[in-house]
C-alpha cells in the first residue's frame, strides 16, 4: 500500500475528486429515491366518493379477511372487505351502455364545464318544499380535517328526500359519520349522487331500484354525526371515474349546479 505523502499531486486530486464524486452520487440518488416515493404516496391517493361518509362499515356478512390494497389510504377506517360489485345487475341494465364506456374522457372535463352539463340536467333540489332561495353553499367549509364538499339542506324531520334526477341506486349503505345513506348513478353512468342523514328509506328501497327525478327514496333525519337537533339532508354529486366505483369520485358543489344561471 503507498503511502499518502508519497503520491503525485495529480494522484491525490484523483482520489480526492472520486471520493467527492461517490458522495454527491449518493445524494442524488437519495434525493431521487425520496422523490419518486412521494409520486408513489400521491398516486395511491385516489379521490374518493364522500371522503368524510364513504368509510365503509364493512358488511356484517362480508367476513373475508383480506383487505384490498387500491384505495386503502382514503378509506382507511374498514373498507368492505370484499368489495361490492360496481353496479347492481339492474343498474347496469337501466344505465345506457354508450355511456358507460366515454367517462374516460368525461374524466378529463373541467370543473366548470362539469356543473354547467349538471345544471343543463335540471336536478331537482332533493328534498320536498326546498326552494332555491333556501340553499346555502357550504361545499368549502371545512368539517374536521376535510373539506365537507357537500351543501346541508335542513328541513324538518321526516321530510321527504328525492331522487335529484332519474338514475339507479347503486348502494345502500350505513357509515358512523354518514349515518343511513344512499347512491344514485345519473342514467349516463357519469355522476354518483349521495344522500346522507338520512332517517329511514322508503319502504322497499332496494339497490338496483329505478329512479324518476322526484321520486322518494327517504326521509331528513341525523343519522350519522349529524347534530340531533338539526336534522338535514347531506347532499354531495361526484363525477365517476371509468371503473364506476360508487365510492370513487370527483365532488362537484351542488350549490354551484343549483344556482347556475
Ligand atoms: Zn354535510
Amino acid at each position: 500500500m503507498k503511502r499518502w505523502q508519497t503520491f503525485s499531486i495529480f494522484e491525490k486530486v484523483a482520489v480526492v475528486l472520486l471520493a467527492v464524486g461517490a458522495m454527491l452520487g449518493g445524494i442524488l440518488w437519495m434525493a431521487m429515491n425520496a422523490k419518486a416515493s412521494a409520486n408513489r404516496s400521491q398516486r395511491a391517493t385516489p379521490a374518493v366518493v364522500a371522503p368524510q361518509r364513504a368509510a365503509p362499515i364493512a358488511p356484517v356478512a362480508a367476513a373475508a379477511p383480506t383487505r384490498p390494497s387500491a384505495p386503502a389510504t382514503s378509506l382507511k377506517p374498514a373498507l368492505p372487505a370484499v368489495l361490492p360489485a360496481t353496479l347492481p345487475r339492474a343498474c347496469a341494465e337501466a344505465l345506457r351502455p354508450t355511456a358507460i364506456k366515454d367517462t374516460a374522457a368525461n374524466t378529463s372535463v373541467d370543473a366548470k364545464t362539469t356543473v354547467r352539463m349538471l345544471a343543463a340536467m335540471d336536478l331537482a333540489i332533493p328534498v320536498a318544499g326546498i326552494e332555491k332561495a333556501a340553499l346555502y353553499d357550504s361545499f368549502s367549509d371545512v368539517r374536521g380535517k376535510r373539506m365537507h364538499e357537500a351543501i346541508d339542506i335542513h328541513a324538518p324531520r321526516g321530510t321527504p328526500v328525492i331522487a335529484a334526477g332519474a338514475g339507479c341506486v347503486v348502494k345502500l349503505f350505513r357509515s358512523v359519520p354518514g349515518g343511513i345513506t344512499l347512491y344514485q348513478y345519473d342514467l349516463e353512468g357519469n355522476f354518483a349522487y349521495y344522500y346522507a342523514h338520512l332517517d329511514r328509506y322508503v319502504d322497499n328501497m332496494a339497490e338496483g331500484t329505478q329512479l324518476k327525478r322526484g321520486d322518494v327514496i327517504g326521509y331528513v333525519g341525523t343519522t350519522g354525526n349529524a347534530s340531533p337537533s338539526a336534522p338535514h339532508l347531506h347532499f354531495a354529486i361526484y363525477r365517476l371515474g371509468p371503473e364506476k366505483r360508487w365510492w370513487v369520485g370527483t365532488a362537484v358543489n351542488p350549490y354551484a349546479v343549483f344556482t347556475y344561471q
